[in-house]
């Protein structure tokens, strides 16, 4: 269930965000590339949350796009779901470029 807080990037659906994640880290396409082929704000916003893959935790911290104790412990989970299934597509598609950032170990 999404948050209604604007603002908090839990009103945006994993399944919406991770059609850009794919992009960007499968696809090896990059950020500014995929914001130049973005034709509304909504688009934007979820390249720009896609790409929180790049940050560490403390980064996230310091940013906080998320309104309470409890959406932060959402959107933590959220991206490891996220980094999860990259890692997943990634060993099925060879020509994906380097991640910048390696990803954690599976836990
Ligand atoms: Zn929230």
């Amino acid at each position: 269930m999404p948050c209604q807080n604007p603002g908090c990037m839990r009103k945006y659906d994993y399944d919406h965000i991770a059609v850009y994640a794919r992009k960007r880290y499968v696809e090896g396409i990059s950020t500014i590339v995929l914001l130049c082929n973005a034709k509304t704000d909504g688009e934007k916003t979820l390249i720009a949350l896609a790409s929180l893959l790049d940050l560490d935790d403390d980064n996230i911290r310091e940013l906080k796009p998320y309104c309470s104790r409890k959406c932060q412990y959402l959107m933590f989970e959220l991206r490891d779901r996220l980094k999860f299934m990259i890692e997943q597509e990634r060993h099925h598609n060879y020509s994906a470029l380097p991640i910048s950032r390696s990803l954690p170990a599976r836990r």
